[in-house]
Parts: C-alpha cells; sequence; structure tokens
C-alpha cells in the first residue's frame, strides 16, 4: 500500500470537483464495499474457510458515509454498495438511507446475493436505492446450494421477485459461469430474466484470491462461447461499448424483449480504457483497479486525530496518480492478485 503522506504532501491549491486520473478518464463512478462477510460461501469467490478482517479494523457506518461523501463533492455520481454480502451487515440500512440523500449522487445501486431482498427490496427502493444486481448462477436448487455452499435458491428467486415487484429502475442478474458446472444452464438464465423483464450479464471468473473448489484454468468459459450457445435460441443485437456509468459488460438487445444479455469478460475482452470507476474496501483501502494492488489508505486518515473531510478529499485527489492503466489478468493458475472478491467488492 502505498504512503499516504505522499499523496496528501503534494496538495495541489485548491480542490478540484472532477477526479480525472493520469491517462485522462474521469472518474464517476464508486464501488463501497459495506462487509467482507457473507452467509453464502460460493467457489469462485471464497475459500470454505474464511478468515474475515477483524471488527476493529472495518469502517463504521459513520466512516463509511464520510467518504461517499467526499467522493460525491468530488464529482462522483455513481455509487454502488457491494461487499461481502451489504444487507447483512448491521443497521445498513441506516447508511443507505442518509446516502439516499446525498446531493450529487444521481445512481445510489447495490449489489447482492438476494438473501435477504424479500424483506428489504421495499425499504431499498424507498431509502433511494435505483439499481440492484442480484447474483444467480443456477436455477437447480441442488447445484445453486453446490454453487454458493450455503445459499438456498427458493430464497434468492422470492428476493428476486420481491425486487421486481418494488419496481426499481433497474434490475440486473449477475451469474458466473464455470465449464462442467453451470454452462449448460445459460439458456435457462436467459429465459428466467426475460419471463421478468429484467437484464442478465454472465462473467467471466476473475483469478482473485486462492480458491479450494476448482482449478480455474479448466471452468474458465468465455464469454464468445456462451454468446454463440444464447444466440442460437434468441438472436442478439449489439449496443456498443459501454457507455456513462455502465459497468464493463459488452450488452445486447433481443426484438422481442425488454431484457438485454449483458457479457462481462475480463479475459477476453479488456474495456480498461473506459475504466470510470475506483473501490473501496471494508477496511478502507481506496483501490484503484480491480487487477491491480495500489491502493491508499484512507481509513487511517479517517481515524487520525486532524481528521477532516478536506483531508478526505485531498487523499482521493491524489491517489487518481496512481491508478494504472489496466490489468493484466490471464488465465494462469496462480491468482496474480491475493484478495478474495468479498473483500474487493464486485
Ligand atoms: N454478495 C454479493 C453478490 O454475490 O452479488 C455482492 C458481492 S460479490 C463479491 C459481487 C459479484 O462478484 C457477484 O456477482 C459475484 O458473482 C462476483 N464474483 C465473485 N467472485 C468472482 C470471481 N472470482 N470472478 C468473477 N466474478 C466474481
Ligand atoms: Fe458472498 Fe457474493 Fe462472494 Fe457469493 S459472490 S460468497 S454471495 S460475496
Amino acid at each position: 500500500m502505498a504512503d499516504i503522506n505522499e499523496y496528501t504532501g503534494a496538495m495541489k491549491s485548491t480542490l478540484p470537483n472532477t477526479l480525472i486520473d493520469q491517462f485522462q478518464r474521469r472518474v464517476t463512478y464508486l464501488r463501497l464495499s459495506v462487509t467482507d462477510r457473507c452467509d453464502f460461501r460460493c467457489v469462485y469467490c471464497m475459500a470454505e474457510d474464511m478468515e474475515f478482517v477483524p471488527k476493529a479494523e472495518v469502517l463504521s457506518l459513520e466512516e463509511l458515509y464520510q467518504i461517499a461523501r467526499a467522493f460525491t463533492e468530488l464529482g462522483v455520481g455513481k455509487i454502488r454498495l457491494t461487499g461481502g454480502e451489504p444487507l447483512i451487515r448491521n443497521n445498513v440500512m441506516s447508511l443507505i438511507k442518509r446516502m439516499g440523500e446525498l446531493p450529487g449522487l444521481d445512481q445510489l445501486a447495490i449489489t447482492t446475493n438476494g438473501s435477504q431482498l424479500q424483506r428489504l427490496a421495499p425499504e431499498l427502493k424507498a431509502s433511494g436505492v435505483q439499481r440492484v444486481n442480484i447474483s444467480l448462477d443456477s436455477l437447480n436448487p441442488r447445484k445453486f446450494r453446490h454453487l454458493t455452499r450455503h445459499g438456498n435458491l427458493d430464497q434468492v428467486i422470492a428476493g428476486i421477485d420481491a425486487a421486481v415487484a418494488a419496481g426499481f429502475k433497474g434490475i440486473k442478474i449477475n451469474a458466473v459461469v464455470l465449464k462442467g458446472r453451470n454452462e449448460g444452464e445459460v439458456v435457462e438464465l436467459v429465459k428466467f430474466a426475460r419471463q421478468r423483464e429484467i437484464d442478465i450479464a454472465f462473467i467471466e471468473e476473475m483469478p482473485l484470491g486462492l480458491i479450494d473448489d476448482h482449478d480455474r484454468v479448466l471452468t474458465f468459459c468465455s464469454s464468445n462461447e456462451l454468446q454463440d450457445i444464447i444466440a442460437a435460441s434468441f438472436p442478439l443485437h449489439p449496443e456498443g461499448d459501454p457507455q456513462g456509468f455502465s459497468g464493463p459488460a459488452r450488452f445486447y438487445s433481443m426484438t422481442d424483449s425488454a431484457s438485454r444479455v449483458g457479457f462481462i469478460s475480463p479475459h477476453s475482452n479488456n474495456f480498461c480504457h473506459l475504466c470510470n470507476r475506483v473501490r473501496v474496501t471494508v477496511e478502507g483501502r481506496l483501490l484503484l483497479c480491480l487487477g491491480n494492488e495500489h491502493s491508499i489508505d484512507l481509513r487511517e486518515i479517517l481515524r487520525g486525530d486532524d481528521y477532516s473531510l478536506e483531508k478526505l478529499k485531498w487523499a482521493i485527489v491524489n491517489a487518481m496518480d496512481i491508478k494504472p492503466e489496466r490489468h493484466y489478468f490471464d488465465n494462469s493458475e496462480a491468482p496474480q492478485i491475493v484478495r478474495f472478491m468479498n473483500m474487493t467488492g464486485g
């Protein structure tokens, strides 16, 4: 991790109201992890036995709010809450309500495994959350349980249906596809999304963290392969490169449905030149790139005796200088990044 003083020391005279990195990319999107804990243990995301961040090192709800406020005041218009499972954090709804009222925040979104949505979907909507991404890798209860280790498919489907009923602006299913496990289900998953008129994106597995369930080289399933399988049932029409706040998914429309099908392809299709985002882990580490370790410690600033929102904002502004140009995921066996996805926030 870089020394924050290196960055806070090199202060420009006036705080800017936009974040621009050294490659002239404007950062407008923050993914904020509110917990590393989860009620599932998805085989591609976590090992069976996980050590979580000690409670004392986890940012408080107030510290998370300060970070959200600093970013919005620096021109970040979209924040996605993630984790771990964001909806199992104690009192997370109080943070979400406050964030929903932040001036300058155009879009509040959340990524969830859906386990708590049946209970919380209406409250999330009322608190200003506009977009919800829900993970769903299989429609077979036994396979779903295997992939998530603890998940209950009926509960997640009920959560998705509660989200649909709550009327969010956008709902997207995220499915990580592993060869030999769930690649045979992609057409059924598209049908599931079409029935509900919601979007679905298929994600290539990323080499984050040392997992014990499978060899990622053997389970790799490329987006191109999936696209061919789906297009044989539903002709897909490309929407072009991701724009604005949208993520790295390449989206396709279908003439007979409002649903769109997306592919997130960190291996086979690199969108780093369009990157508009940074991440903050629940320990307060500002990660400048998902696939690199470049980061600075915001918690040290938040817990410093001389803390001020301005100091926090300067650290964020100056950190833009170390945002890397791109990641270099390849298909080698060893994870290039040892942190697990539940730390990074998807
Ligand atoms: N618990 C929530 C969930 O599952 O949606 C939010 C956090 S989870 C880390 C965010 C997203 O990352 C999920 O869609 C999950 O499928 C995806 N993910 C986790 N590990 C991954 C990996 N190794 N490669 C690609 N996607 C991964
Ligand atoms: Fe939990 Fe989401 Fe990771 Fe699955 S993908 S273990 S639900 S954080």
